[in-house]
């Protein structure tokens, strides 16, 4: 045991501390092409500990990277920025701490998992329902807020739905956001901004502080819900539901997001690259990739709607997108719980049915039933396929971990202004660049607010294929540099783009610079993450 370590011994028990290879491998292992070196992990289980590390950390200089549950998928898992730092693991503090089910608001410690969140409301019949995200039960949902992830329900926009955090500054003191200081509060989880200078954003994204503890806002089970999935092959079918998805979330007839996607995307979601029909090329052709999609009824463009409220709204709201996408879809479908509920049961009815018009009930069974239950607040597995498609390995029935199977992803998740031009130009910009390096554009537009959508693209690689990892390296850089120079800037960033993105002659990063000189002055949390220092 190397020397940093053993000053923790004393805090957290040897037991608690990871400096061996074997168990360093999980925090190694990535979906990015990145390697670090990583000093040990340690693993506190109380604020009072890590405030004890955070002493030792200040005196002998150590860089300490806070994680919570380290997934974390494209963007870099649990690897920091830098070499040499000694990661943090937050996993073992995952305590439900309140659940309000008058004021609908949960509040919950860095390890709670979505599945853990899920299961307790669902157990405890607290009749709320959280916001998923696709990145599966085993991710924490304190982690994703911070890095200002979303989801598809009305409470999709993670950060704007926290109310309240506790943080551990570098010099041990305990800072409550909002108003949560007055030690007399009732209303910290109930209105975000408390009075005075509003801090919580600066601990998001950044390398401020440690959050221990964060209120999330939660919604009543609505009392009727439906998913309305649309789609169209004609030329000009992406400006028009970009059209419509503008109308319908600036009207507010949708009070959660719209999804667009295209058809590769959805094939990524439901089957590997096809190695046999492309004849082991890459990219994937066109042509190829229409003749599957087509086989599958996935259109070239595809929309993907929930609807939340009372019966009453729920029907308005069909009405209203029924009236606005008119004529300007192949197909437009409804799909209710009672529906899908229906069809599971007559399955065997269904089937051949469904087979002498062409379609594989089963199979569409399989994606509808876990895309309905994450719409619906519960967290599951259908969206970790896309990082096998590239992938050789067989992906595993369940307990899906790309960065554990070594898969090869990179995300670049660019905000797009809510407009047929800004969609258009974007896709101009990033599809050569793509293809120039093998690699196919699998697009979504989730329509983040009524004015903005987020373009998450992956990038899929083979990582065991050493060429293909360089090239899709090359290609995250060049298709990031376009993006960035045409206006269009991710939400977020990956751990090796840190230095891409912070530049020091810029006033926002220098503001942000004082006040890590003034929180953090040694350095000691996450080295560069969001940071000049
Ligand atoms: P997930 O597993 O849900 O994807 P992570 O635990 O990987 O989330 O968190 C994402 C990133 O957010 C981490 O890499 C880390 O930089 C930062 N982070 C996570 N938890 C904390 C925390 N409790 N305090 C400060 N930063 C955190």
């Amino acid at each position: 045991m190397n020397l940093k370590v053993d000053l923790f011994k004393n805090v957290i028990g040897s037991e608690n501390i990871i400096t061996e290879v074997e168990g360093l491998k999980r925090y190694h292992c990535t979906t990015i092409p990145e390697k670090r070196r990583i000093d040990a992990v340690l693993k506190p289980g109380n604020k009072e500990e890590i405030c004890e590390i955070l002493k030792i950390a200040n005196q002998n200089h150590i860089a300490l990277y806070p994680i919570s549950t380290g997934n974390n998928w494209g963007y870099g898992s649990a690897i920091p920025v830098k070499d040499n730092n000694v990661i943090l693991d937050l996993g073992r503090l995952n305590r439900i701490i309140e659940v309000n089910t008058e004021l609908a608001y949960a509040v919950i410690e860095p390890g709670v998992t979505q599945e853990q969140l899920y299961t307790y409301l669902k157990e405890k019949k607290t009749g709320l329902i959280m916001d998923p995200t696709g990145s599966g039960p085993s991710c924490s949902v304190l982690g994703n807020t911070l890095e200002r992830g979303y989801g598809i329900t009305p409470y999709g926009d993670h950060f704007n739905a926290a109310c309240g955090m506790e943080i551990v500054l570098a010099d041990g003191e305990i800072l409550r956001t909002g108003f949560g200081h007055f030690s007399n509060s009732k209303v910290t989880r109930v209105f975000k901004y408390g009075t005075g200078p509003y801090l919580d954003g600066m601990f998001t994204q950044s390398n401020l502080g440690i959050v221990i503890s964060i209120g999330v806002w939660l919604m009543p089970e609505p009392e009727h819900f439906e998913v309305c999935f649309f789609g169209s092959d004609e030329k000009d079918a992406l400006g028009e539901f970009v059209a419509a998805t503008r109308w319908l979330l600036l009207n507010q007839v949708v009070k959660g997001s719209i999804n667009i996607m295209h058809r590769n995307r959805i094939l990524t979601l439901m089957m590997p690259y096809p190695w046999d029909e492309m004849n082991q090329r890459i990219p994937l052709d066109d042509s190829i990739s229409r003749q599957i999609a087509k086989q599958r009824d996935i259109c070239e463009w595809n929309g993907v709607v929930a609807l939340y409220g009372t019966r009453e709204e729920v029907l308005a709201s069909k009405k209203v997108i029924k009236r606005v996408l008119r004529g300007k879809t192949k197909r437009i479908n409804f799909v209710s719980e009672q529906l899908l509920n229906l069809v599971e049961k007559y399955q065997w009815i269904m089937g051949p049915i469904g087979r002498m018009i062409g379609m594989d009930i089963k199979e569409l069974i399989k994606v509808l039933r876990p895309s309905l239950d994450l719409m619906k607040g519960k967290p599951g597995e259908v969206s970790l396929p896309t990082p096998y498609w590239r992938s050789k390995k067989e992906m595993p029935e369940a307990n899906i971990n790309p960065a554990r199977d070594n898969c090869g992803i990179i995300w670049l998740a660019p905000v797009v202004p809510l407009t047929k031009e800004d969609a258009e130009d974007y896709i101009s910009i990033i599809t050569p660049i793509l293809n120039e390096y093998g690699f196919e554009v699998c697009i979504t537009f989730t329509a983040v607010t009524a004015r903005a959508f987020d373009c998450t693209l992956p990038i899929l690689y083979d990582k065991a294929d050493e060429q293909e990892t360089n090239r899709a390296i090359e290609c995250h850089k060049k298709a990031l540099k376009a993006c960035m120079k045409n206006g269009y800037i991710p939400y977020r960033f990956g751990v090796q783009s840190m230095d891409d993105i912070v530049d020091a002659d810029d006033v926002f990063w220098k503001v942000a610079g004082k006040i890590k000189e003034s929180l953090d002055p040694n350095g000691i949390f996450s080295p560069k993450r969001y940071s000049l220092r």
